[in-house]
């Protein structure tokens, strides 16, 4: 598994990509095995600290992100909303199927306490708080964040974590730089100096 694997509007999945997946249930939700772990340790921890994180989402297939993306498609084209309108708006926060992090079970939607879906004011929640802080210790980044969308490509999700591993998830965070800045500019030389593969 690559765990730096970049899924977006541009970089889609190749078909078979599903079929090298090795996932792991965990919160009722299915992830890559090591991201499963990951999850698991920093959301017990979180909860050692008082705060209970929900899992609203994980691993999705092709054919479910297609589903979501036509019924969220749907519903602004019922309010008046031509198509090529519908598609910009339901661009800004969900994925193209095959452009979705979540298709790598790398991805995990999260929420506060007793909640049962994504919200924007999971950022100012102490959970939100608690993940900001830590997430990169455990190996997770916040995927979308302000002043990035331009980059990204995506609005500010609070909600959406991506596993990464520990080392690279440390860097980004230090950087205060998204995946992408990661993959173009620190990429190269933080691997020159960790890998001594010829
Ligand atoms: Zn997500």
């Amino acid at each position: 598994m690559d765990y730096l694997i970049l899924v977006n509007s541009f970089e889609p999945l190749s078909e078979d990509f599903e079929k090298t997946l090795c996932l792991t249930k965990t919160h009722g939700k299915l992830f890559e095995k090591q991201t499963a772990k990951a999850l698991d340790k920093m959301l017990g921890d979180a909860l050692s600290d008082g705060l209970k994180i929900e899992v609203i989402s994980g691993h999705r297939t092709a054919e479910y992100q297609q589903m979501l993306w036509e019924k969220e498609i749907s519903k602004l084209m019922g309010r008046g909303l031509g198509y090529k309108a519908a598609v910009k708006e339901v661009g800004k926060t969900l994925a193209l199927p095959r452009c979705s992090e979540h298709e790598t079970g790398l991805a995990a939607d999260l929420a506060q306490e007793g909640q049962d879906d994504v919200s924007e004011s999971f950022a100012k929640t102490p959970q939100s708080v608690w993940l900001e802080k830590n997430a990169h210790r455990y190996g997770f980044i916040l995927r979308y964040p302000r002043l990035k969308e331009h980059i990204t490509g995506i609005a500010f999700e609070p909600w959406h974590y991506r596993y990464v591993g520990a080392e690279s998830a440390v860097m980004i965070k230090r950087n205060g730089i998204c995946l992408e800045e990661f993959l173009d500019f620190y990429q190269d030389k933080y691997l020159d100096s960790t890998k001594s593969e010829v």
